[in-house]
């Protein structure tokens, strides 16, 4: 049976996103979407937000956290966000703190209670996958906002990535990672570093004017392969990455396990252009309008993302951001293991609806 994907267009397509994406926007499709799960009034709500330093979570965040706010309910409810294995300055949970401070998130008597679900110690030595960080104990309904962007092992990182990757403790996304290898393509490798500077774990050198990675200090995270403006660096083979995928599931099936009352989930394709590169190029992404997506199925939500993305991209996402990863063993696996449906039907919501 097809499951319902609830689809509100905004215009204009591209940033700034504050004034295109509002409590209002994101309260119609909520509302929609909420029907679908058994939270009752007592549920206590964990909104998962995105408080990176830019883009378009970071923009969103207090938009989404005002929605939910009104529309979910829940007196207990709290927002948070975990630590990056990636990203410089996001592997600090004072570095969130700080900006979740500054977009009003967190000391904001008004805002539910901002918290770094992991910030633990990261959880060190507590981190299986499919075990949600140790911060979101005690809620009982997920609402999750994912500003759709690439990912070097999924072609796109959807809900599904952010249930099973994004909300579990840093060692648990360290083991996730650990069946990518990635490799430089010598003969496109211009040497010139960029993926030495991302590289948070060191396993990067430039030996004879060309990038070499060492697998026995390298995590499989993909940061490099985000940097290098040549798409040198891939994964070895196409097997880490379709296990990769599949682990992702698995832990997503196990986080989701935890939150009896269900979950709503958001994922926002806003700010897309500048992802359209290439070796070498820029291309259009035609996708006419900003597209907000809701459902209670995250599986459903995250293919009519996949969907409207290839459509955008006339089937060649390679031409998005230079990946040919996409998330076929992902969806595949949690269709098997029954996260969701791939089959699914938009309908159509009004800001006003
Ligand atoms: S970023 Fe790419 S081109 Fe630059 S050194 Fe690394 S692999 Fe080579
Ligand atoms: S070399 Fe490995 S650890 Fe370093 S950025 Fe690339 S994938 Fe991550």
């Amino acid at each position: 049976m097809s499951s319902p994907v609830y689809h509100l267009a905004l215009n204009p397509a591209s940033h700034p996103l504050a004034p295109v994406v509002t409590p209002r926007h994101l309260a119609a499709v909520l509302q929609a979407a909420r029907g679908g799960t058994s939270a009752g009034a007592a549920a206590v709500w964990a909104l998962k937000i995105g408080v990176a330093p830019s883009g378009a979570a970071a923009l969103v965040a207090p938009a989404l956290v005002a929605a939910a706010s009104s529309t979910l309910g829940g007196s207990r409810s709290f927002s948070f966000d975990t630590v990056s294995i990636t990203t410089r300055g996001l592997e600090d949970p004072s570095l969130l703190r700080e900006q979740a401070r500054r977009q009003g998130l967190d000391g904001n008597p008004e805002a539910p209670p901002f918290k770094v679900a992991d910030a633990e110690e990261f959880n060190e030595g507590a981190g299986e996958p499919g075990a949600p960080a140790r911060g979101l104990s005690g809620a009982t309904a997920l609402a999750v906002l994912d500003p759709v962007r690439p990912h070097p092992h999924l072609g796109f990182g959807g809900v599904v990535a952010e249930l099973g990757l994004g909300l579990v403790p840093r060692a648990a996304k360290l083991a996730l990672h650990r069946d990518v290898r990635p490799a430089v393509d010598t003969p496109l490798c211009a040497g010139c570093g960029s993926c030495l500077d991302v590289c948070l774990f060191d396993a990067i050198r430039i030996r004879a004017g060309r990038a070499f990675i060492d697998h026995r200090e390298c995590t499989g995270c993909g940061e490099c392969m985000s940097a290098c403006f040549m798409a040198g660096i891939a994964p070895e083979d196409d097997a880490g990455v379709g296990l990769f995928q599949q682990a992702v599931a698995d832990s997503a099936a196990g986080v989701l396990s935890c939150f009896p009352d269900g979950g709503v989930y958001l994922v926002l394709l806003v700010g897309l252009d500048r992802y359209v590169a290439g070796p070498g190029k820029r291309l259009p992404l035609a996708l006419d309008r900003g597209r907000l997506l809701a459902g209670t199925d995250p599986v459903a939500v995250d293919q009519a993302a996949w969907d409207l993305l290839e459509e955008a991209c006339s089937g060649n996402l390679r031409n998005w951001h230079g990946y040919r990863q996409r998330p076929e063993a992902l969806l595949a696996r949690a269709g098997e293991i029954g996260l969701g449906s791939r089959d699914y039907r938009l309908v159509e919501v009004g800001p006003e609806s």
